[in-house]
């Protein structure tokens, strides 16, 4: 039985320090046959689970995890989300999802640490400044926040900001939505609450091939044995290509490290999420107070989940020439993530050529803030065996339609 976490459970385990709190997660079994199996325990994988359960009532359900769940790229991430898209279907499911994270803690009983802080997209020359102009006015025709800000308006609200850097600032975008939220958060909130509801998160346990007889899914063989299932679900990021391979499919992904690092705590310095396309990094500060730099990925690919000095190097640099009093700081952690990039850096969500076989991958760089939309459209997708109306465009056949949704420009800096 899942403890419900409050004020009252809080002053009850405080009066009665030996009542001990309860597992957030149990640690089931795998059973031989499922309806639903969901190969990957990142976030995608488990919000479909958690809506499974909740909106359609599907309690056999699994969550398959080779190792511990969010230890791929959702518990990798730098944690910003956001929904200042470009393209109309891209804008209303990332805003779907915002919409969704506002009020997630609630939602799953799990503080998730959202922080609608502002985030800052900044323009170096007047003809930045009129793209972004151009992209305000997109975003806003999309029903979403966002405007422009000056760069006088900028030293306000980033005193440490060097306007004045390599290519100098003339201004930016800004949707106030977005911020950052706690991607352990997330991970976590989503496990228990999915567990909560009967289903079986099972970590330690590898998919390493499909049963498919007559062009349709039977099930998997795991590392723990041979699993059943009606219904199954692929959601392995950066390894999506690999395991789709196994089930006869060729899919248009490529997987690179992306990395990241943070430095030391500082008192509060930086006061939004900065992104600059121009010297190529992004940054934000940590309710801990480390400061978190990220930047693109690295320049070849690659299944090593280390990230290579080179790109280390540039987003050091970069984030030094708009915060120059970073500079005397120390990196304590540096870090990667294998990210699945999709040649029109949109997802691949919904069906695959072989029948009762689901798939949500292609999620790349920026996957993390789309994990609520994503979970509740696949679940969706899965109970009902067709494509949700907010994930259509993102179906696999659009790379043999050609109806491609470029979102290249979306991307916090280019990748
Ligand atoms: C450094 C970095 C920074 C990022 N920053 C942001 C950001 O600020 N905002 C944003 O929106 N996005 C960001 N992203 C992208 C985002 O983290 C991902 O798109 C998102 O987390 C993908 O979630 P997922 O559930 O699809 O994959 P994952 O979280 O990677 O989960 C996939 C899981 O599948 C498991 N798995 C793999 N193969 C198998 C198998 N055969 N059997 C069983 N399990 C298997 C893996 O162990 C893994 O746990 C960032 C990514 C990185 C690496």
């Amino acid at each position: 039985m899942t403890e419900r976490y409050s004020f009252f459970s809080l002053v009850r385990h405080a009066v009665n320090a030996r009542r001990p709190w309860s597992r957030a997660l149990c640690r089931p079994t795998l059973r031989n046959a499922y309806e639903v199996v969901i190969i990957g325990g990142g976030g995608h994988g488990l919000a479909t689970a958690y809506f499974l359960a909740k909106e359609h009532g599907l309690r056999s359900v699994a969550v398959l995890e080779r190792g511990a769940i969010g230890q791929g790229n959702s518990g990798r991430n730098t944690q910003v989300v956001r929904s200042d898209y470009y393209h109309l279907a891209s804008s209303k499911f990332f805003d779907r999802s915002l919409q969704l994270y506002e009020g997630l803690s609630r939602e799953l009983n799990y503080n998730i640490m959202l922080s609608q802080r502002g985030k800052i997209s900044l323009a170096h020359s007047p003809h930045e400044m009129e793209l972004a102009r151009r992209t305000v006015n997109a975003i806003r025709m999309n029903g979403v926040d966002a405007e422009i800000v000056t760069a006088s308006e900028l030293a306000k609200l980033e005193p440490t900001l060097n306007l004045d850097c390599r290519i100098p600032i003339e201004g930016a975008a800004v949707q106030w939505r977005g911020g950052i939220a706690r991607h352990d958060g997330v991970v976590w909130g989503f496990a228990r609450a999915a567990g909560a509801l009967g289903v079986d998160i099972v970590q330690g346990c590898e998919v390493t091939g499909f049963r498919i007889e007559g062009g349709r899914v039977r099930g998997v063989e795991t590392t723990q044995g041979p699993v059943a299932a009606s219904r199954v679900m692929i959601a392995v990021a950066g390894h999506s290509s690999e395991l789709a391979r196994k089930a006869g499919l060729r899919l248009p992904i490529q997987s690179t490290c992306l990395q990241a690092m943070v430095t030391e705590p500082v008192k509060p310095l930086i006061a939004h999420v900065l992104a600059s396309a121009g010297i190529h990094v992004y940054v934000s500060q940590t309710a801990r107070g480390e400061i978190v730099i990220g930047g693109g990925t690295d320049v070849f690919a690659s299944y090593a989940q280390r990230g290579g000095l080179p790109v280390f190097e540039a987003n050091a640099q970069a984030a030094v020439e708009l915060f120059p009093c970073l500079s005397r700081l120390r990196v304590m952690r540096q870090w990667a993530g294998v990210t699945d990039i999709t040649p029109d850096t949109s997802p691949i969500m919904g069906k695959t050529p072989v029948k009762d076989l689901f798939i949500s991958a292609g999620w790349g760089t920026g996957g993390y803030k789309a994990i609520p939309a994503g979970g509740e459209t696949m679940a969706w997708t899965l109970a009902n065996g067709e494509p949700h109306e907010m994930i259509r465009a993102f179906g696999l056949e659009r790379f043999t339609t050609g109806a491609l949704v470029d979102e290249g420009a979306a991307s916090g800096v280019a990748h």
